[in-house]
């Protein structure tokens, strides 16, 4: 299959997913080295970067001429050989270099010859990706100095999306956002109430109004089911957090009681006494 037909958006997804899987590697490392003394990892986290990257490329470039990330996508170096292997892993290193010489000394004149060299690197960089972007091939400054060439590993590896599957996928988004942002304003207690009231076989619970309530360590909020936190009440014998009352009656003006549905427009939002 001739390169032409590689897609350009394949081979940055390809980049992407190597990056991923290195950041995925790094963020387990750090994950298991939570337990560790402070300070214990950071002076060698550079070393543990190069020897993750290394063994990927080890296990990817330099055993199936391709990267991980160019696996999942069915595509591999078509003309790699055993020198430009080589080359590909010292290619890499680059980084580690530049920042341990920048570290150990940092005054060094060295450093600012490897700092001239990084802002090169990175004109080139950026020349590369506009030829890429041109013509499709070689997207890493590496992949150009070493000539290597992209192609699919398979002969079904091209995935051709119909437009149908599209447009399925945006709409589905579309309404997925949509319902992202309506969800929050729906006020389900507000509807409930309403509903309950044009039910014509739906029995209102007797509700006991009292004069005093007593907090215990059982008490939960009638609206929550939690430990009331700034414990008030309405004129039921039920207690509510200040949060969950004040909130709900804020957004409803004729809120009533979820337990026993009462409402007094005089009782709003009192404090509950708490009696040690
Ligand atoms: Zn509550
Ligand atoms: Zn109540």
């Amino acid at each position: 299959m001739s390169n032409d037909k590689l897609l350009r958006v394949t081979q940055m997804n390809a980049i992407f997913l190597d990056n991923e899987i290195y950041k995925a590697l790094m963020r387990i490392l750090h994950e298991t080295s939570r337990f560790l003394p402070p300070g214990y990892i950071a002076p060698i986290e550079p070393e543990l970067g190069l020897i993750v990257r290394l063994a990927l490329l080890k296990n990817s470039v330099c055993r199936n001429e391709s990267t991980f990330g160019q696996q999942l996508l069915s595509i591999k170096y078509s003309n790699m050989s055993n020198f430009k292997k080589i080359l590909y892993l010292f290619g890499n290193c680059f980084d580690y270099v530049k920042h341990r010489l920048e570290f150990w000394k940092p005054s060094h004149k060295v450093n600012t010859f490897m700092f001239k060299i990084h802002m090169v690197l990175v004109l080139l960089n950026f020349i590369n990706m506009s030829i890429f972007l041109r013509r499709g091939v070689k997207p890493l400054l590496i992949e150009r100095c070493l000539g290597l060439n992209q192609e699919y590993s398979t002969k079904t590896a091209p995935r051709h999306f119909e437009a149908k599957y599209l447009s399925r996928e945006l709409l589905w988004n579309g309404f997925i956002d949509v319902l992202i942002h309506i969800i929050p304003l729906i006020n389900y207690h507000k509807i409930k109430r309403t509903m309950r009231h044009f039910n014509p076989f739906h029995k209102k619970p007797t509700y006991v109004v009292l004069n005093s309530r007593t907090m215990t360590m059982h008490s939960k909020c009638a609206h929550c089911g939690e430990n009331p936190i700034l414990p008030h009440h309405m004129g039921c014998a039920h207690v509510f957090c200040y949060v969950c009352l004040k909130g709900n009656q804020t957004a409803d003006s004729k809120y009533e009681c979820p337990i026993c549905e009462h409402r007094n427009p005089n009782v709003l939002c009192d404090k509950v006494s708490v009696i040690s």
